[in-house]
């Protein structure tokens, strides 16, 4: 077994292999140490290998998903090694034989397929990169949906475009993993190298040719060498992992830069659009859009969120859709009734086509095609927009695939297709006579304990079933007496005596015994079989089935931006191909959703207008810390960014001429696990807005050069602010402290002053949130810092300095000076203030609560009033 063991484990070297073992997946030598420790499971030993011990540790196979879930994520590939014959096959063979053992699948982070292992409400994207001299192309699959993409890239789009996709796993010809590691790490994305062979371009249009049966790629569209390699890989790679049994991938899609919102990772991460910068949903915006009901409907919201579209007829189709749904909201309501109860059809169909599927797959394709039936009929009669209409056009005409699975199954079929038990009685005449006679034989065998009792006169015989006798009878020892001997002896023989009873069985029991065997087994047969031809009959019509599922996700996602749109009082936004940006009462939902979940403040909504005929329409803010800078900034981001994903937006007017591209930038933030002054990395980011944005661009920048001293950091702003105006022309949101900035506005004519409004009240700021044009006269730094808590000794020496400083910058004095001038720091906090005597005061010192009746202690309270 050791030799079979070893000969596997070399074959899958960089997978932990989980070798099958009866009910055990076990794992041996390193593996076993590996797995032990990743698992938090016992690590024992098992025999010798070469004169040492072999460590040993396993997973019983019932709860095995588990552990592979937990591995997975840890970083491991696992390689399911399993027995392909029974120890009795294995026995036939010779006495020594080893039962034969394969690995029927490897388990990446890309390919998963089970439930228990997927995020219902995300893709789980494997992508492959491939480079074809000076060409790039990135392809990707969902095997559990079957979507299969491919786009052509230019090298330096690579990151952003694996930020929007957030693959799970990404395979790259080893001679070009070197360079991605760095991205990939960034993204969390798990890297698997693999030969160049396996994006040969030539072997892989043949590959792909032949997953598809065509002749010949062009029915697909016209591709490049590199979007064929990378496509080609991706499918020689699900061969590799799946052992030869391919998912069922729809035809490639093929994609381009131009055709989505350009958002680059940094702006994804700032803006928080599908994960907060805590790393986790909630906290999103995502999070609080997403009322979907649905785990297609929530998938497809995702990627539309993370690819916003750049054209104007998808964005207004879907805007149309999200209209009527909003308008009808009777409609609406049935239709997310109807929707909630709709199964995840995409992934049943992928378990049954890579044969990893059960009776309950077979259901969920039942009762989603059934569900959409209904959904379809809900829809009648009522003139849909376009893209409903299309949508509503593939739910139906399943009327033949949704009889056969309604007579065959029944309602709630068991989980495993081996325990049987799942296909309805009167479906088929062979397996109902079967079970018949199985459960017939079970009813003879309660006839016989009463007969045998009888005969025997002892009343409290019994006839019971385990694994290793079968059928028995079972009697204590006292009355077996009688059985041993004569005349009972020779009816009944005699099996088995333990502790307390002795078991017998009998001719007749053995006889009826193999007739429930064979008929049970029989009806198992005959059952796989059934599964078998529906599981086909649905796989035939699978590409209908995953348009089916993409048209219940479509009307899933209109009607729950729909259902936000009036829950929320949010307004269709106008999007066209001005370059026009004009907000009205905007706000940011997700900081809107915080503030009435915690102290239920309002959210107070600003107008923005960065329209512009052409050249750049840039607003410079300024305000104190905590005014509600960033917050405006991003919220005007994620508005345009909500309308070209065909959203209502959260606004009551919003006109937005399209935006190609989304830039978000905040200064200096802390980036120490990548090893780079935060400094440089504020840099290294304006660079690329810089070089990259173009005339339709929206650029957010929110305290750039704050990551240096004051006069370099100004300097940087300063230069930046005139580069936008200037060559990238853009619409631009610059958040700044640096108030010397605000002359620029009169110099520069696309750059207009807006400043959030505080106001000053005993010696404290209060945050009014509301965006004005014109420039903040203050910064309140001190007041905040007071807010915040900071001692009262440095607040008070803080506003000295101040004074000072803004004394010397009047008087153009020099900085030396100033410090000359100071008078010392006092650490000594100021005495405490010492509360006035007031006649109140007086009166509450000599008051006794305890002493006082309620009568009493109202009085006083009559008292008090007078005297305050
Ligand atoms: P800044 O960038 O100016 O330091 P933030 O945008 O981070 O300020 O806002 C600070 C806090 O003020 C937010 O967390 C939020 O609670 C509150 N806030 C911001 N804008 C608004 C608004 N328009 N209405 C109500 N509260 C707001």
């Amino acid at each position: 077994m050791m030799a079979q063991y070893l000969e596997i484990k070399e074959a899958h070297a960089d997978a932990l292999l989980f070798y099958r073992m009866g009910d055990f997946y076990e794992m041996f030598f390193e593996d076993a140490v590996n797995a032990a420790e990743a698992l938090d499971i016992a690590l024992t030993k098992r025999g010798k290998h070469n004169g040492e011990d072999i460590p040993m540790c396993g997973v019983p196979v019932h709860s095995a998903e588990g552990y592979l879930l937990t591995l997975i994520r840890k970083g491991f590939r696992v390689a399911v090694c399993e027995q392909m014959e029974s120890p009795a096959e294995a026995k036939k063979r010779g006495s020594k034989s080893v039962v034969k053992r394969d690995v029927v699948r490897l388990v990446t982070p890309g390919t998963l397929t089970e439930d228990a292992l997927l995020e219902a409400r995300r893709h789980n994207f494997l992508a492959a990169y491939a480079e074809v001299r000076d060409e790039a192309a990135l392809a990707w699959a969902d095997i559990s949906t079957g979507a299969f993409h491919v786009m052509p890239l230019t090298s330096v789009r690579l990151s952003p475009e694996l930020a929007r996709l957030a693959p799970s796993e990404l395979i790259v010809a080893d001679n070009v993993q070197e360079k991605l590691n760095e991205p990939v790490s960034d993204l969390g994305i798990s890297l698997t190298p693999v030969g160049r062979a396996s994006f040969d371009s030539t072997a892989a249009e043949k590959r792909i040719c032949g997953l598809f049966h065509v002749g010949a790629l062009d029915a697909f569209g016209s591709f490049g060498r590199a979007e064929v390699s990378a496509m080609g890989a991706l499918i020689d790679y699900l061969e590799i992992t799946q052992k030869g049994k391919l998912p069922l991938l729809q035809t490639p899609l093929k994609e381009s830069e131009d055709r989505v919102v350009q958002i680059d990772a940094a702006t994804r991460r700032n803006l928080e659009l599908t994960r907060s910068l805590s790393g986790g949903r909630a906290g999103s915006l995502l999070s609080v859009v997403d009322r979907t009901v649905t785990p297609g409907g929530a998938r497809l919201l995702e990627q539309r969120l993370s690819s916003p579209s750049r054209n104007l007829d998808v964005i207004h189709a879907r805007l149309d859709a999200v209209d009527f749904a909003a308008q009808d909201s009777l409609i609406t309501a049935d239709l997310r009734e109807a929707l909630r109860k709709t199964p995840d059809l995409d992934r049943a169909l992928s378990r049954l086509s890579l044969d990893r599927g059960g009776p309950r797959d077979l259901a969920a394709i039942r009762n989603g095609l059934s569900q959409a039936q209904a959904i379809a009929e809900i829809c009648a009669d009522q003139d849909l927009p376009v893209l409903l209409a299309t949508a509503v056009q593939n739910l139906v005409g399943f009327d033949d695939l949704l009889d056969l699975l309604d007579q065959a199954l029944v309602a709630d079929p068991p989980l495993l297709a081996r325990d049987g038990g799942f296909i309805a009685p009167g479906f088929d005449a062979e397996l109902d006579e079967a079970r018949t006679l199985r459960d017939e034989g079970r009813s003879v065998i309660a006839g016989f304990q009463q007969k045998y009792a009888e005969h025997t006169g002892i009343a409290s015989l019994k006839i019971k079933h385990n694994n290793v006798l079968g059928y028995f009878i079972e009697t204590t020892a006292t009355h077996a007496e009688k059985m041993l001997n004569p005349p009972f002896s020779e009816t009944y023989i005699h099996r088995q005596t333990t502790a307390n009873q002795v078991r017998f069985t009998t001719v007749e029991l053995s006889e009826i015994e193999t007739r429930i065997l064979n008929a049970g087994n029989l009806a198992l047969e005959i059952e796989k079989r059934l599964y078998q031809r529906l599981s086909d009959e649905i796989l035939a019509q699978a590409a209908r089935i995953n348009q089916a599922a993409r048209g219940l996700a479509e009307l899933d996602l209109t009607t729950a931006l729909a259902d936000l749109a009036r829950g929320e009082n949010w307004c269709r936004p106008q999007v066209d191909g001005s370059r026009a940006f004009d907000i009205v009462a905007g706000r940011h939902p997700v900081v809107e959703h915080a503030l009435r979940q915690q102290s239920g403040d309002a959210f107070i909504a600003n107008d923005c207008d960065l329209s512009a005929e052409d050249g750049a329409a840039i607003w410079l803010l300024t305000g104190p810390n905590m005014a509600g800078k960033s917050t405006f900034l991003r919220q005007n981001a994620l508005i345009a960014l909500l309308a070209q994903m065909g959203s209502y937006v959260p606004a009551e007017q919003a006109h937005i001429g399209v935006v190609s591209q989304l830039f978000s930038r905040v200064g200096a933030s802390d980036d120490l696990a990548r090893g780079r002054s935060t400094f440089m990395v504020e840099m290294v980011e304006t660079a690329a807005i810089l070089n990259q944005a173009d005339d339709r661009a929206l650029v957010i920048l929110d305290e750039i050069g704050r990551g240096t001293a004051t006069y370099d950091g100004l300097s940087i702003a300063w230069a930046t602010l005139e580069h936008l105006h200037a060559a990238n022309r853009c619409r631009a949101l610059f958040a700044t402290h640096y108030h010397e900035l605000t002359a620029l506005a009169g110099k520069l004519e696309g750059v207009e002053n807006a400043t959030v409004a505080v106001k000053e009240w005993d010696g404290e700021v209060i945050f009014l949130h509301e965006v004005h044009k014109g420039a903040a006269d203050r910064s309140y730094g001190v007041q905040v810092a007071q807010l915040a808590g900071l001692p009262a000794s440095v607040v008070e020496r803080a506003r000295v300095v101040l004074d000072q400083l803004e004394k010397t910058e009047r008087e153009g004095g020099k900085q030396k000076a100033l410090i000359d001038d100071l008078p010392l720091f006092s650490a000594a906090p100021p005495p405490p203030p010492v509360p006035k005597a007031s006649p109140v005061t007086d009166m509450l010192d000599q008051i006794l609560p305890d002493e006082l009746t309620p009568r009493e202690a109202l009085d006083l309270i009559y008292k008090l009033k007078e005297a305050a």
